[in-house]
């Protein structure tokens, strides 16, 4: 016999226990899946609507050298990209290296000495503290002069309009809003929300711009935030629009005026978009483009039934097992080192690269105690590949996203409850 359950067993390290509780629990997962695929076909359709409307051609699929001058495939992935966002121009560039790297030019880009810079969703991802200087930083915007407010969410979670109103002063120039939690416990924002909190700031001052850090959140809902007042969003392609086959970049989506203003600073004042050799990557550019939705979907199943999983083992996590999605990243509060490092090693083991090795505890820059990372990706640190980490700290929380399909993103699941299971911290 050549049963899924067979080659699990015997083939892949899963136990029959394991197996079989993972097996119960998609029982009743079933209309929830189906929801989400429901999303991902009206987001393919979306990106296949815009690659035709754009025309896309085999010869957009080759790249240039050089100074890339007139690099059509270039100009027109922009095109695409922005009409998927539904904005009025976009930035999509292999020279964009992270996501860090696209918020600091959307920052840096738009904003001048003696402006201020708001968060009023609370501190932002811990790599936005050195671009603003909230750590002290070399090149950081706070050394030319901007300065930094921030008005935390309050402790229902709730936006504190309030302090947001207060906050807002004349130098106010860009407002930056963070749709993931992060590795932050606060809930991440569905679009809807971001709607309410941009229309607020809009009606105090309509000329600030709103930028959204869009990053995990791309295609987990059918509208994205530039659809609802958003001036600029802004993400990573080594996450969702990347569809786990563009090989590095970022993107800024946005206004005209936004996204120029971004161009002359990645570039230089003068060049902005007409320069950029693309090399070879603009065909992983658009299929990856092209396979997001679904890719992103698999990612969302399997951070849902992790939630499942481990809430019915007793576990807490973040978010539970039935609260709406607005990203792809799951929290899973371990409880003790043990547990996370079991985690992890199982990730590991369920990776198509590097399933051999053993991720180990390790001190990290930025971090205050050791950090345990699983990933074996086909893109270095791709998290849009099924990857985990945490910090070595209680409640020993595990940060797990990814997996470029279901099935993987499930297995991975399966093995991390495996290697609990056999060092004797779980039983079924
Ligand atoms: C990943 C992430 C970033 C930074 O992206 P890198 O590619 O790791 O530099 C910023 N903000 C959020 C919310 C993220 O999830």
């Amino acid at each position: 016999m050549n049963t899924t359950k067979e080659m699990y067993i015997r083939q892949m390290g899963i136990d029959e226990k394991v197996y079989d509780y993972s097996q119960t629990l998609l029982e009743n997962l079933k209309e929830r899946f189906a929801k989400i695929d429901e999303t991902a076909e009206y987001n393919q359709m979306k990106v296949v609507a815009a690659m035709q409307k754009n025309h896309v051609a085999e010869m957009h699929l080759n790249g240039t050298t050089g100074y890339g001058y007139n690099d059509d495939g270039r100009d027109t992935l922009e095109q695409v990209y922005a009409d998927v966002f539904h904005t009025e121009a976009a930035l999509v560039r292999p020279q964009i290296m992270c996501g860090t790297h696209a918020l600091n030019i959307a920052l840096s880009a738009n904003l001048r000495p003696g402006d201020e810079l708001l968060s009023p969703v609370g501190k932002p991802y811990d790599t936005m503290d050195e671009i603003i200087g909230i750590r002290p930083s070399k090149g950081s915007l706070a050394e030319y002069g901007v300065t930094y407010s921030q008005v935390d969410l309050l402790p229902d979670g709730d936006f504190d309009y309030e302090g947001i109103k207060n906050a807002i002063n004349e130098r106010t120039k860009l407002v930056t809003i963070q749709r993931s939690k992060g590795y932050a416990s606060r809930p991440t924002l569905s679009v809807a929300r971001i709607r309410e909190l941009i229309a607020f700031i809009k009606n105090i001052r309509p000329d600030i711009i709103c930028m959204v850090d869009n990053c995990y959140g791309e295609f987990v809902e059918r509208i994205e935030p530039s659809e609802v007042g958003a001036d600029m969003i802004v993400g990573s392609l080594i996450k969702n629009p990347g569809g786990g086959l563009a090989p590095c970049g970022g993107y800024i989506a946005g206004t005209k005026e936004c996204v120029e203003q971004a161009a002359y600073r990645l570039s230089s004042p003068g060049l902005g978009k007409e320069v950029g050799a693309t090399l070879g990557v603009n065909q992983s550019f658009y299929q990856g483009l092209f396979l997001a939705p679904t890719v992103v979907a698999g990612a969302l199943k399997g951070a849902i039934f992790a939630a499942n999983a481990y809430e019915k083992l007793g576990y807490k996590v973040i978010p539970d097992s039935t609260e709406s999605r607005h990203d792809i990243i799951q929290a899973v509060e371990l409880n003790t080192p043990e547990a996370l490092i079991a985690f992890c090693q199982g990730i590991q083991a369920a990776a198509p690269v590097d399933s051999f090795v053993s991720p180990e505890p390790w001190a990290m820059p930025g971090y205050d105690s050791d950090v345990i990372m699983a990933a074996g990706a086909f893109v270095q640190g791709s998290s849009i590949e099924l990857s985990a980490d945490g910090p070595l700290r209680p409640p020993y929380t595990a940060f797990f996203q990814g997996g470029l399909t279901w099935y993987h993103a499930k297995y991975g699941i399966m093995m991390s409850m495996q290697k609990l299971y056999e060092a004797g911290i779980l039983s079924f």
